[in-house]
């Protein structure tokens, strides 16, 4: 599927079937998704598109993994050859004059555009190829032989260009697809069986030699390599990979044998996100998109309209020349293609989002593109985002009888199932510190976004008695195995007792009315470090406090620095994390006090984007898409960094780098404005050439082959500046 028309051409027959609700032509992609009525016949249906000329595989619903079937080199397409040999004929009749080798330049130089005209008049679609067509066949009525050769040539040689073109860009995107390996080789039952990838199930342990890809995404269980990254993140330098380390679906193992413990099923893997976010990609197309298919649709009608009004016209009213006014409606007619400015932004788009994909951008639309370009203010999020993440305990103080190691035991009980990096820091720590889980059972534990946690466990009251207390705490009882599924009597036999357990920041035990008496001033001391502080509650009673830190990015400062150099008007930091923290995170990156934002529950950074979003019209927000997904989604485009971890963040974000570096967000904008550059020069060439050959046609200067190549050339051009639009970001 080569342009704009055949796209329009197979929707217009398709969707004429009985067996098709709905049709949706994939350019792009070279593919279609089609809704079959309930009796629906595929077969037919492919039959159908057959008819038209393409060639049709089935992919199956759903289908991702699946490339479209390779397409041979362009050097090889049949339709270069009968071009070329067109062109020699047309060049050879123009030398000689002589009419037979006019012909043979028409009829192979033509063979294509009549074959997909006649198609097209049978489905009663007016398209190009069929005012080509009448253009071609007027001039040879008329006799200007040489003016019919050139418009079929070059008309044919522009179709094919554009084909080529369309293909290279796809090219990024296919091999997209093939990335991740059809087949693992899987562990089972201590032997390697081959299974095909959408076989394989979580908690399988598949086997990766040295130059093999990594066939789904999972957790290194054995082994040690360097994994090239590259073709999913666009990180240049491969990534040590040892026990435990993450590994990604279609990215390279290079030196050591990894075993891989599967964590998610192939059509759940990152790469499956990538390709399904690719996809509906072609649905969010660019306001300039949308605006040139509109004036595409009424742009060819109304130039067709008028060239039969020249032809008929002036020779029944003011007595002019049939010959000429009939030639200068045939040149009308070669105006009203629309191709240049068709394939505008579609290429400019496609190219650039391919490229963006290949260097781990993964940008889902031209729509986001476009809004990229357009941005004024951002707004940054802070713990992920414009710090690493990497939280560590510094310090933790308990209350009274609450040693440090109770007040972590009891806080990594209830982060145990939590992703947040606090989480993490605590659960490590306890690790660290040799801290050995309790044996309660967890009852429920319930998420509060940007401020904490809240667990419901089950207490045995048998054994934790510890002495001197004289309280039931949470600690581990090795002696004391209570399984509460299953043992019944021994279930009975003793007292069983909820508690809830908090933490979170200070917003949230008071929303809790935690008495914060006995632990006021060391809680004020551990935030004046500027670090992130926690509070830790066993039944409204505070335990504890724990005190993280994490580091600044290295980046950030010149990162916020570049964005204001390229002209961003404000850059805002929102976190849930409290004022002193947020301020001091302000102060060594440079950022205006003013446009602090702290102690934010998901909800309040939506409320500041709107806010933002009246006043500059276009803003984006970076994030890492914990706890702050509803702020990426309400955001004109909202920017997900290392995107490649986390499933929510690569789902909500417009924009979604794959690669956790904040340098990627000015090269994100600087491409964005780039395109949007490239597709307003292409749609003003576009217009502008039409609009001066139409003035000559008019005025009875331009000739049949003037108004071909100058279409042709246009199409050259836009599609070479398109094509720039993918180079490396
Ligand atoms: P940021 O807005 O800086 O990226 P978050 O919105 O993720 O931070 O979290 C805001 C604050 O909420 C954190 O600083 C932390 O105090 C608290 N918090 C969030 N999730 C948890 C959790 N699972 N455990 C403890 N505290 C949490
Ligand atoms: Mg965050």
């Amino acid at each position: 599927m080569d342009c704009g028309s055949c796209a329009a051409k197979i929707e217009h027959v398709v969707s004429a079937l009985d067996d098709v609700e709905t049709v949706r032509v994939d350019l792009a992609l070279a593919r279609m998704k089609v809704e079959l009525r309930d009796d629906g016949d595929a077969t037919r249906l492919a039959g159908a598109v057959r008819a038209l000329g393409f060639t049709v595989a089935e992919l199956g619903e759903g289908a991702t993994r699946h490339a479209p079937a390779p397409q041979k080199p362009i050097w090889q397409d049949p339709r270069l050859a009968a071009v070329g040999i067109g062109v020699v004929a047309m060049v050879l009749g123009a030398i000689t004059q002589s009419v037979p080798l006019y012909v043979v330049a028409i009829a192979l130089g033509g063979f294509y555009v009549f074959r997909n005209a006649l198609s097209s008049a049978r489905h009663l679609h007016l398209d190009i190829n069929v005012l080509m067509t009448i253009a071609v066949l007027g001039a040879m009525v008329i006799g200007e032989w040489f003016e019919a050769a050139t418009v079929v040539v070059l008309f044919a040689f522009a179709e094919w260009l554009e084909g080529a073109s369309m293909t290279r860009a796809r090219r990024a995107i296919r091999d997209l697809m093939e990335l991740a390996p059809p087949m693992a080789r899987v562990l089972r039952g201590g032997a390697e069986v081959e299974l095909g990838a959408d076989d394989v199930v979580i908690d399988d342990v598949v086997v990766v030699r040295p130059g093999e890809r990594v066939p789904l995404d999972g957790l290194v269980r054995a082994g040690e390599s360097d994994v090239d990254q590259s073709p999913l993140t666009g990180e240049s330098v491969p990534v040590h990979k040892a026990v435990g380390d993450e590994v990604f679906a279609g990215t390279v193992n290079t030196v050591g044998t990894l075993e891989v413990r599967v964590t998610k099923p192939a059509s759940d893997s990152t790469i499956a996100h990538v390709l399904r976010a690719i996809e509906q990609a072609q649905e969010n197309r660019s306001e300039s998109e949308r605006f040139i298919e509109r004036f595409a649709r009424w742009y060819t009608p109304a130039v067709v309209a008028i060239a039969v009004g020249i032809a008929v016209l002036p020779p029944l009213l003011g007595g002019g020349d049939w010959h000429e006014w009939f030639y200068r409606a045939l040149v009308m007619l070669v105006i009203a293609c629309p191709c240049a400015l068709v394939i505008a932004t579609p290429i400019t788009t496609v190219s650039a989002l391919a490229g963006a994909a290949r260097d781990g951008l993964l940008i889902k639309g031209g729509r986001y593109l476009e809004e990229l370009g357009a941005i004024r203010a951002l707004v940054f999020d802070k713990t992920g985002t414009l710090t690493e993440g990497l939280l560590s305990v510094h310090e933790v103080v308990g209350s009274a009888a609450w040693t440090a190691d109770d007040v972590l035991e009891v806080a990594a009980f209830a982060e145990q199932q939590s992703e947040h990096y606090i989480a993490r820091a605590i659960v490590r720590e306890t690790v660290h510190r040799e801290i050995s889980p309790p044996a309660h059972r967890m009852r429920r534990v319930e998420a509060h976004p940007g401020a904490g946690v809240e667990a419901h466990i089950d207490l045995c009251v048998k054994a934790p008695m510890i002495a001197g207390i004289g309280r039931i705490k949470i600690a581990h009882q090795h002696d004391h195995n209570c399984d509460h599924d299953h043992d019944l009597d021994e279930h009975a036999s003793h007292a069983h007792e909820e508690a809830r357990i908090l933490v979170g920041t200070r917003t949230l035990l008071e929303r809790f009315q935690i008495d914060f008496t006995g632990l006021d001033d060391e809680w004020h001391r551990l935030e004046s470090h500027g670090s992130t502080v926690v509070g830790v509650t066993r039944d409204d009673e505070l335990i504890g406090i724990i005190e993280c830190r994490d580091t600044v990015r290295a980046t950030a400062r010149d990162t916020l620095e570049a964005l204001r150099s390229m002209g961003i008007a404000e850059i805002h930091l929102c976190t849930g994390d409290n004022a002193i923290a947020a301020a001091s995170l302000a102060d060594s990156v440079g950022l205006d006090p003013n446009h602090v934002h702290a102690g934010l529950f998901p909800e309040d950074k939506v409320a500041i984007l709107e806010t933002l979003r009246a006043k500059f019209g276009h803003v984006a927000m970076v994030g890492d898409g914990i706890n702050d997904a509803p702020a990426l989604a309400a955001a004109s485009v909202g920017i997900a960094m290392g995107a490649a971890g986390t499933d929510v963040a690569l789902e909500t974000a417009h924009v979604a780098l794959m690669e956790d570096r904040l340098e990627r967000v000015p090269s994100a904008i600087r491409l964005g404005r780039s395109t949007v550059r490239i597709i307003r020069q292409n749609v003003i060439l576009a217009l502008g050439i039409k609009a001066v050959v139409f003035g000559l046609a008019t005025a009875g200067v331009a000739t049949l082959w003037m108004a071909i190549a100058a279409d042709m050339g246009t199409s050259l051009l836009v599609i070479a500046n398109g094509l720039r639009s993918g180079r490396r970001a």
